[in-house]
C-alpha cells in the first residue's frame, strides 16, 4: 500500500538546497480531475490525514533550489511556482508528491507562481500518455481548479497540477548546490541522490563516478525511446533533466507526425535546438553540464576528474545507439537484431522522410501487413520489403512497439482548449481512455484519433505556463 509522509527527507539536506514555506490553502480548491490509475497503481487511501498531506495543509512544505542551462545560458532559478507536498512511498521505492502553480515562493522571479488550466492538462494528458506507451515519466495525480484568474496573454483559468515522480533532482539541482561553492553541500546531495535513486552503487569505488554512469544510462534509455516513438520533448534545458531518467515537464512538446527529423514545434526554439533530431546530441550536452559539475568530488586531481568523466559522457553516444537500434529492430520485429539490420532501418526511415509519411502510422501499417495504404512506389517498396521479409519480422513484437495510437497534436489541443476554455471536456476524457492501452490490437479504436493533422501548416506549440 502506498503510504504519504508530510515531512520529505529532502528536510533533512542542508537548508540552501529548498526553501520552507507557509502553510498552503489548496483545500478550497476544488478537484477536476483524479488519476485513478495512479490512485490504483500506488494504492493509495486517500484517507483524512492523506488529503491534508495533497492539499499542503501542513508545515513541511518546500520549494526546491535549482540552476540550469537554458538555451545554452546558466541561471538561477529553483521551483518559482510549485513545491514539495511530501513524499510517498511504496513497494520500497520513495517519490515526490509535488505541485505545479500553488502561488510564489522565492524563486519566482518576475513570474506569478501560478500555472493556467491549459498548461496543466496539457501535462496531465500528455504525461500519462507517455507512462502508458512505456516511457519513463513523471505521472500526473490531479488537476485542481484554482477559481483564480491568471493573466497571460489573455485572462486564463488558473489550475495547479499534483504530479508523482522519483525525484525532481535535476541536472540544474546539482549544477545549483555546485555554485555554491560549498563541497560538503554537494556531497550531501549527491549522496541523498544515489540513496534515493541509485542505492545498488552504493559499494562502488568510484561512487560518483558510479552515479554519473547510472544517469548516462537512464538518460540513453529515455532518449531512445523518445526518439523511436517520435516525441519531441521542445525544452530540453538542463533544469528539466531529472537524475532518475523521467521525462519532466511538459510544456511545448509534440508527437512527430510527418517523419522530418529536423522538425521543431516549440514557439521559442527558433534555432532548432531541440528539434526531433537533436535529443540525443543535446541530452548529451546536458550531461556535460552534469559531468562539470560533479567535477571536484569525483577525483582529487582535476585533470584525472575530467578523463574520468569524458570517458564516461562518451559511453552516451554508444549506449544511446544501441538502444535506439534495439528499439527500432523491434519495431521491425527484427529480434535478435543483426549488425546489418541498422542499415535496413537506416534505409527505411530515409524511404519515410522523402515521402513525407506518417511516423507512427507507418510502423502500424507494417505491423498489420497493410502495405497498399503506403505512399511509397513500388520500385522503393519492393527493395525494402525484400529484404525485410528475408529476416522473417516477428509481427507479435511489433505489436509491442508500435502503437496503435499516439496523442496527435492538434486533438490534444482541441482537447484542452474545449476543457480549459469552453468547459467541455469531452473530447478530453476520451483521450484519457483512448490513451490508455495504446499497445492493444485488438481494441476498436475510431481511426480519427489516428490520423496526423489534416492542416498541413507547420504545428506550433507554447510553453504556456
Ligand atoms: P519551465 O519552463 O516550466 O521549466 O520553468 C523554468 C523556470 O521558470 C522554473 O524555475 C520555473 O519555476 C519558472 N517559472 C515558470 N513559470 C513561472 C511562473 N508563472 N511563475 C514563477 N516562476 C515560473
Ligand atoms: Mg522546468
Amino acid at each position: 500500500m502506498g503510504k504519504l509522509y508530510s515531512k520529505h527527507s529532502y528536510l533533512e539536506l542542508p537548508h540552501s538546497l529548498y526553501a520552507r514555506l507557509e502553510k498552503s490553502q489548496t483545500t478550497q480548491y476544488a478537484i477536476r480531475y483524479l488519476n485513478d490509475a495512479v490512485v490504483n497503481d500506488f494504492n493509495i487511501l486517500l484517507q483524512e490525514d492523506d488529503m491534508m498531506i495533497i492539499n499542503g495543509n501542513h508545515d513541511d512544505l518546500f520549494a526546491m533550489a535549482y540552476a540550469g542551462h537554458q538555451y545554452g545560458h546558466f541561471t538561477m532559478l529553483g521551483d518559482g511556482r510549485a513545491m514539495m507536498l511530501g513524499e510517498l512511498h511504496h513497494q520500497n521505492q520513495r517519490y515526490d508528491v509535488h505541485v505545479k502553480g500553488s502561488g510564489p515562493t522565492p524563486f519566482s522571479r518576475r513570474g506569478d507562481g501560478y500555472a493556467t488550466m491549459l498548461s496543466s492538462l496539457k501535462e496531465y494528458l500528455m504525461s500519462e500518455a507517455l507512462y502508458q506507451l512505456g516511457v519513463p515519466t513523471t505521472r500526473p495525480f490531479a488537476v485542481l481548479d484554482t477559481n483564480q484568474t491568471v493573466y497571460r496573454d489573455i485572462p486564463q483559468d488558473g489550475s495547479m497540477l499534483i504530479r508523482i515522480g522519483k525525484s525532481h533532482i535535476r541536472v540544474g539541482t546539482v549544477e545549483y548546490a555546485r555554485a555554491l561553492q560549498e563541497p560538503t553541500i554537494l556531497q550531501s546531495l549527491l549522496d541523498y541522490a544515489i540513496d534515493r535513486l541509485y542505492p545498488e552503487i552504493k559499494n562502488s569505488n568510484k561512487l560518483y563516478l558510479a552515479l554519473f554512469d547510472q544517469v548516462v544510462k537512464r538518460q540513453a534509455e529515455l532518449v531512445a525511446k523518445w526518439q523511436s516513438l517520435g516525441f519531441v520533448h521542445g525544452v530540453l534545458n538542463t533544469d528539466n533533466v531529472l537524475l532518475s531518467g523521467e521525462t519532466i515537464d511538459y510544456g511545448p512538446c509534440a508527437f512527430l507526425d510527418e517523419y522530418d527529423p529536423s522538425l521543431t514545434f516549440s514557439s521559442i526554439d527558433r534555432n532548432g535546438r531541440y528539434s526531433y533530431q537533436k535529443q540525443p546530441y543535446i541530452t548529451s550536452w546536458n550531461l556535460s553540464k552534469l559531468a562539470a559539475a560533479m567535477v571536484t568530488l569525483i577525483d582529487p586531481d582535476e585533470s584525472n576528474a575530467i578523463d574520468l568523466l569524458n570517458q564516461s559522457l562518451a559511453e552516451f553516444e554508444m549506449l544511446y545507439t544501441q538502444y535506439y537500434y534495439e528499439h527500432m529492430a523491434k519495431k521491425l520485429g527484427l529480434v535478435p537484431m543483426q549488425e546489418s539490420d541498422k542499415k535496413l532501418i537506416d534505409e527505411l526511415l530515409e524511404l519515410m522522410q522523402r515521402n513525407k509519411v506518417d511516423y507512427t502510422n507507418t510502423f502500424y501499417q507494417l505491423t498489420c501487413n497493410d502495405y497498399d495504404s503506403l505512399p511509397f512506389s513500388m520500385v522503393e517498396w519492393t527493395l525494402f520489403h525484400d529484404k525485410w521479409i528475408k529476416r522473417e519480422p516477428k509481427h507479435d513484437i511489433m505489436k509491442q512497439v508500435n502503437p496503435v495510437v499516439i496523442p496527435r497534436n492538434h486533438l490534444v489541443l482541441q482537447a484542452i482548449e474545449q476543457a480549459a476554455f469552453d468547459d467541455n471536456d469531452e473530447l478530453f476524457r476520451t483521450l484519457i481512455d483512448v490513451y490508455k492501452d495504446p499497445y492493444n490490437y485488438d481494441r476498436d479504436v475510431n481511426p480519427k484519433f489516428q490520423e496526423p493533422n489534416p492542416n498541413k501548416e507547420r504545428f506550433v506549440t507554447y510553453c504556456g505556463t
